[in-house]
């Protein structure tokens, strides 16, 4: 796929950054989020997404963005984010390993099934959305000691239902009711999901400390 621009423009020269996945819905979906401070681009074909070899979300994040900074020669900042459920009652997992928690192959239905007969009889149904944030910066771009890598975590609390509910989103959506919702994440709006996300809610910390460091130029 060609070097495709899907964000925003801005007077004061928006920082340029690939989104180091493959999926061009991810990489829009950053672009929506980070806001008129960033020029967001779909990564290259050539330039390939290392595996998700690390044993935290922040290790595989920092895993992707190297892998395409390095693949584009370290020229244009490049942000990766690994994000997961965490379930109490199930020490924590699927964890890292919430896209292929029911096989390598799984389909997000298959996900569901496998957590839910796993959580058969459990009462305790605590559980959160974690995303880490992993953004590299060309030399040029980071003049303090960060060493060029900027990390942010966000995270969303709630509790899964006993049957999946609502047709939207993906993944764990129709089980997972944010706390306080009286809906699961497939039961609202795209726009709904947007707002109150682990995803979002990382991008807000990243930007904040973009912010303090002085690295926006168009207040995002
Ligand atoms: P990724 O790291 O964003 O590719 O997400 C890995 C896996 O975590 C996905 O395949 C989903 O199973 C799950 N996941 C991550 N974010 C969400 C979400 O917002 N809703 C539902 N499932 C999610």
């Amino acid at each position: 796929m060609a070097e495709e621009t899907v964000s925003m423009e801005c007077d004061a020269a928006p920082l340029p950054v690939v989104v180091a996945t493959g999926n061009p819905g991810k990489a829009r979906e950053f672009g929506r989020l980070l806001g008129a401070s960033f020029d967001v681009r779909v990564k290259p074909d050539g330039a390939s997404v290392a595996e998700e070899t690390g044993t935290t979300f922040a290790e595989n994040a920092r895993l992707k963005a190297l892998s395409v900074f390095a693949a584009l020669g370290g020229t244009l900042a490049v942000l990766a984010d690994d994000s997961g459920l965490e379930v109490d009652c199930l020490g924590g997992s699927p964890g890292i390993r919430s896209a292929r928690f029911a096989g390598e192959e799984a389909t997000d239905a298959e996900n569901v099934e496998r957590l839910l007969a796993e959580m058969a009889g459990s009462s305790e149904r605590q559980a959160r959305f974690v995303c880490h944030l992993a953004l590299l910066l060309p030399r040029k771009n980071c003049s303090d000691s960060s060493g060029g890598l900027l990390e942010a975590e966000g995270s969303l609390e709630g509790t899964i239902g006993l049957v999946p509910t609502g047709a939207e989103g993906f993944g764990y959506d129709p089980v997972f009711r944010p706390a306080g919702w009286d809906k699961t994440l497939s039961e609202v709006s795209p726009g709904e999901k947007d707002a109150a996300s682990h995803r979002a809610r990382a991008v807000k910390v990243l930007l904040h400390l973009m912010e303090e460091k002085g690295m926006l130029s168009c207040g995002a």
